[in-house]
């Protein structure tokens, strides 16, 4: 018979009662270090003082109005957005895909508004994922997840992720955009160069596109700086944030420059739920966090003390682990072909560390922005035996 609980996902058999930082406990008193983050979404940790009582203290007042009303927390939240971004003008909802799906439109409709409603084909990347609506799942292009679902939504074109010639060979005279991830996240962990970020960027402007990026995975500081395309030194003309921007609580944003946001009038998209009172009590108080003065410096910091140390295992395992990659606190464990990732992430857990599987056979370990040096040291330790577990027999014999 069915559970209740629809099964759309093949769980580990493990529940937690609570957590703390980089740490939580299961109902019955085991612990574990959180290199998974929910996903890379727990970005402050577990049960964060300030953003606890921020949530309490909202739940307490008002928690939801609709948007038929000001919501001061979200035009506060923002004001504060845009102020330390690229963007003008955000616009808030629950999620990932949400916040996609929303981009999507905003830019079909800057093309519609300013007279070239033939251009609504966006650019989009093999690796690439966006989401689980349908428009999203179309952009997302992977034929495993698009099956059965009927006629995919029109307009998403795929090009090999990081190939300039394919792009500039992909534009035509529909296209309006180029959409991606500055890390492909669920796709492998996977970097996109700079220099090709800043080479769609300048495609963009001959061409006279928009560059939409989604920040979903890689914003909200997990790679070291606010937003992962400053690394870059570029901007988009529009970008997508969930995942951290709530630290657990459901929020997504739409972040665009005016040209782009203008055309959201009144009335040509919305959202329930979206930018309530206690979802941007909630981002204000990540934000709080994020933005304190040396706070992403930490980050960086300890990311890339976080790297060294996946890079000596990768060493100390070469049976194992065929590489490191990624940035910041997103990175990912390149596995060999005989190492399954979803095994090592059952291994991992068993010695006590969550991790999450990624596309292309990689491991990814993206622990909460406050993670501790000392914390990475043990997660290392962890993955070390996890790594002994997993090492295949016959390297087991030869390396004796
Ligand atoms: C997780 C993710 C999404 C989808 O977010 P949901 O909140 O699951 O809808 C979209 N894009 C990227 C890059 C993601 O990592």
């Amino acid at each position: 018979m069915i559970p209740a609980l629809m099964p759309t996902y093949n769980r580990a058999d493990l529940a937690f009662e609570r957590g703390e930082g980089a740490w939580l406990w299961t109902d019955d008193g085991r612990r574990f270090l959180d290199f998974g983050a929910g996903i890379a979404t727990t970005s402050i940790g577990h049960a964060h003082p300030h953003l606890v009582s921020a949530i309490a203290e909202q739940a307490g007042k008002v928690m939801h109005t609709s948007n038929l009303y000001r919501v001061p927390q979200a035009e506060r939240l923002a004001q504060r957005l845009a102020d330390s971004s690229f963007a003008d003008s955000v616009f808030f909802c629950n999620s990932g895909a949400e916040a996609n799906e929303g981009m999507i439109k905003a830019v079909r409709k800057h093309y519609a508004e300013t007279g070239r409603p033939d251009r609504f084909r966006i650019i989009c990347f093999e690796g690439a994922f966006h989401g689980r609506t349908l428009a999203t799942l179309s952009a997302t292009g992977n034929a495993k997840y698009l099956a059965g679902f009927g006629p995919v939504v029109e307009g998403f074109d795929h090009v090999p992720f990081g190939n300039m010639n394919a792009v500039r060979d992909a534009i035509g005279p529909n296209t309006a955009a180029i959409m991606i991830e500055p890390i492909q996240g669920e796709g492998g962990v996977r970097p996109a160069d700079l220099r090709f970020l800043q080479e769609l960027r300048r495609t963009c402007d001959e061409f006279g596109l928009l560059l939409a990026l989604d920040e979903v995975q890689t914003g909200m500081g997990r790679t070291g700086k606010l937003w992962a395309h400053q690394w870059a030194g570029i901007e988009p003309d529009v970008m997508s944030s969930a995942k951290g921007i709530g630290g657990g609580f459901p929020l997504g944003a739409i972040l665009a420059k005016e040209a782009v946001a203008e055309h959201l009038k009144p009335g040509t998209h919305g959202t329930t739920y979206g930018g309530n009172p206690l979802a941007c009590a909630a981002g204000n108080a990540v934000l709080d966090v994020i933005l304190a003065p040396g706070f992403l410096d930490r980050v960086d910091g300890v990311a890339r003390y976080l790297w060294r140390g996946l890079h000596d295992l990768a060493a100390r395992h070469p049976a194992v682990i065929a590489g490191v990659q990624g940035a910041g606190l997103l990175l990912g464990l390149r596995l060999r072909d005989g190492v399954v990732n979803t095994e090592m992430q059952s291994a991992a857990a068993a010695e006590g560390l969550l991790t999450v599987a990624a596309g292309m056979n990689v491991l990814r370990v993206a622990p909460p922005l406050i993670v501790t040096e000392a914390e990475c040291d043990e997660a290392i330790a962890l993955l070390d035996r996890a790594a002994r577990r997993v090492t295949p027999s016959d390297a087991r014999v030869a390396a004796k």
